[in-house]
């Protein structure tokens, strides 16, 4: 944090931090940037006004109704996602945002990140509302499985429960959330938060911004960490116009700061 004016704002968030017993961490995709997994929009966006290599707008292709007319053009993009995932490790934001739960009483992680690096890292208390890409799911029985690597497959492979085709344990555009994931994140934010995170997402989706707005009308400090602007720039009461790593650590170290 070389800039002054971050390192006010670090100091202030530190206090907030050290008095808060509940903290609400909101990730996207801009969390797993320093990782080396691409994010879709805003700064460092692999899709910003532009189609995927097969011409189709990623909206479409990751989309539930792509999904059951071509599954192999969904598929074909998500085996991507699965393989990219599969190289990279949690970076020091991941691993801040862990060590930071660990100094609260009560903590909610709610990511929209399908790529299980919040929990490599040692996250607790996650909600993937978006799932997750190392996992299959039984669209008729539930069952859930380990997805090893989802490019060996031409389609979609068998349940071993009822036989019939799983699928990636994902939510795609179109798609409902998942109702237990969703009950969880009700009843979490029944109970509020002392303080509100909001880092690496553009919060285009009203589960992602709603939670913000609402602590931000209701007092609650809200704290954006995003080196670009956003849907809820304008109401958080902190905003690091930074990238993930720096500023979870410089937040962390501050926290932690015995001296201060
Ligand atoms: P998004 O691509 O719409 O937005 C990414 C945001 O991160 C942007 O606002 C950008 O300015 C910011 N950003 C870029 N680099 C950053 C950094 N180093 N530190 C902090 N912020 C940074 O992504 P989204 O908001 O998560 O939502 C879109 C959808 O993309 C979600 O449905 C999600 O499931 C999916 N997605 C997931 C992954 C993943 O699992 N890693 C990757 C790409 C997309
Ligand atoms: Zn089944």
């Amino acid at each position: 944090m070389r800039q002054p004016h971050h390192r006010r704002q670090v100091v202030e968030i530190a206090d907030l931090l050290k008095k808060a017993s509940s903290a609400l961490f909101i990730t996207g995709a801009g969390i797993s940037a320093e990782s080396g997994l691409p994010t879709y929009r805003g700064v460092g966006g692999l899709y910003d006004d532009r189609h995927t290599d097969d011409g189709i707008p990623i909206e479409v292709a990751l989309s539930g109704q792509m999904f059951s007319d071509r599954p192999e053009v969904t598929w074909n993009h998500l085996s991507r996602l699965e393989s990219a995932v599969r190289e990279v490790a949690p970076n020091r934001a991941h691993r801040a945002l862990a060590q930071l739960q660990r100094t609260l009483t009560r903590t909610l992680v709610l990511t929209q990140n399908v790529d299980g690096l919040h929990q490599a890292a040692g996250s607790r208390d996650l909600v993937e509302i978006h799932g997750n890409i190392h996992r299959l799911r039984c669209e008729t029985c539930g069952h859930k499985d380990v997805a090893h690597d989802l490019a060996v497959f031409r389609e979609p492979p068998a349940c071993v429960r009822c036989g019939r085709p799983m699928r990636p344990d994902v939510v795609l555009f179109g798609e409902s959330l998942p109702s237990a994931e969703l009950i969880r994140l009700k009843n979490e934010l029944s109970h509020g938060f002392d303080i509100v995170f909001i880092i690496g997402t553009s919060a285009g989706f009203p589960y992602i911004s709603g939670p913000v707005i609402t602590a931000s009308r209701q007092g609650v400090p809200t704290v954006e960490i995003n080196p670009g602007e956003t849907e809820v720039s304008h109401f958080v009461t902190h905003r690091l116009a930074t990238h993930a790593g720096p500023a979870l650590d410089a937040i962390l170290s501050a926290v932690l700061d015995p001296g201060r």
